[in-house]
């Protein structure tokens, strides 16, 4: 059976691009970026080179400001970790920020509203109580909704924080251009944007603290010590240079797959909802089902060779109520029933045309097997 994937927010295929790039320097090309000789150079030639190409996706000033994690938990919690003082972040950050925070013992949550955008009258109350750092994602990953960091960033500048943003799953998919921007630090992970596993980047403006977290050797300018991942770095750099160059086109051919779906289930299933906002991030779409056991529909979805989930991957398996759902204020009658679909460059018509298909069928299947009364 033919499998579909529709889980790209937990994690995407390499582009074959991307997996091109990153051969020679497992194969030929393998040496320490960090030694002297003529292999090591071209290494490091090759990471500057990607350094370089993520600056440009983000639009920093300086590639100087790109530092090459393991991933966004990584840089999330280097973040954290630089500052001593009082911690505001969102309701809905993922748990690379939501945990460090609560552990800090030293963090308040601002709340969000319905749509998952945040709630403005709380923050102002929260950062008038003063605040050292404000950390809110640009894009949740799991109902996709999109918040206005400038104006959460310029809230945060005029009150003396600092801002950071978890950008992660809005690389490629929003408009990035954060040195005009009231932003401090970003952070993202390449196996959200076709790059792999295991390689991310964190950027911090010129001059923004930044406290060492991994703490060895001298590599990253004494930012982040280890010895560098060539291969998934230079990896990270070509899957950047494909989003400059497509990125937005494909945004847009997202957004459109992503509301049909959206527009047949809603027109094809009773008792449905669609969480987030009008305008959410173009590769997102969680649906609620009224009183239906959404882990059923995701079974029912596989055995049908679909791949969804039921919220994200980071809490799945956990059977932890979701705290995204919960802070947009679900009930427990639409937050079981609550799936996550999301998409990327190699999703195709066919493939949605198939998805909206099973899903009506395994909305049905469950809900009979329940004894659902549609209202
Ligand atoms: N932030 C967000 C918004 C994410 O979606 C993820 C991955 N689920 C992460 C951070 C963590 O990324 P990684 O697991 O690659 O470190």
């Amino acid at each position: 059976m033919k499998s579909l994937y529709f889980d790209n927010a937990a994690s995407t295929r390499i582009a074959p691009e991307v997996l091109d790039a990153m051969m020679p320097f497992m194969t030929d090309c393998y040496a320490n970026a960090s030694a002297l000789h003529c292999q090591a150079q071209r290494a490091k030639a090759a990471v500057e080179e990607a350094r370089e190409t993520v600056a440009e996706l983000l639009g920093a000033d300086d590639s100087s400001e790109i530092i090459f994690t393991s991933g966004a938990t990584e840089g999330n919690n280097q973040v954290l970790h630089t500052f001593d003082g009082k911690l505001l972040v969102s309701a809905i950050e993922h748990p690379s920020i939501a945990n460090p925070a609560a552990e800090s013992g030293r963090s308040d949550e601002i709340p969000v509203l319905g749509d998952g955008t945040l709630n403005y009258d709380a923050y102002a109350t929260l950062i008038r109580q003063g605040a050292d750092l404000v950390s809110v994602m640009l894009v949740n990953n799991e109902i996709g909704s999109v918040q206005d960091i400038d104006r959460i960033g310029g809230i945060a500048e005029s009150a003396g924080a600092r801002f950071h943003s978890d950008i992660t799953q809005g690389v490629g998919k929003e408009p990035l251009n954060l040195s005009g921007r009231p932003i401090d630090y970003a952070t993202l992970s390449g196996h959200k944007i076709h790059a792999p596993k295991g390689v991310g980047a964190l950027w911090a403006r010129a001059g923004a603290p930044l406290r060492r977290f991994m703490i060895g050797g001298t590599h990253e300018h004494m930012r982040r010590s280890g010895t560098l991942n060539v291969p998934g770095i230079v990896g990270l750099g070509v899957a950047a240079r494909l989003l400059i160059e497509r990125g937005e086109a494909e945004a847009a051919t997202m957004r459109a797959m992503r509301n049909r779906i959206a527009a047949s289930v809603v027109s094809q299933i009773q008792d449905v909802k669609i969480n987030g906002q009008e305008l959410n991030a173009p590769h997102i779409l969680s649906m609620s089902f009224y009183r239906t056991e959404g882990e059923s529909v995701i079974i029912n979805l596989d055995s049908q060779g679909i791949c969804c989930t039921a919220g994200s991957a980071c809490s799945s398996g956990m059977n932890l109520k979701s705290r995204v759902l919960t802070a947009i204020g679900l009930s427990d009658e639409w937050l079981r029933g609550t799936i996550r679909v999301s998409l990327s460059r190699y999703t195709s018509e066919e493939d949605v045309d198939e998805l909206v298909r099973a899903l009506v069928s395994a909305v049905g299947m469950v809900r009979s097997l329940a004894g659902y009364a549609t209202g």
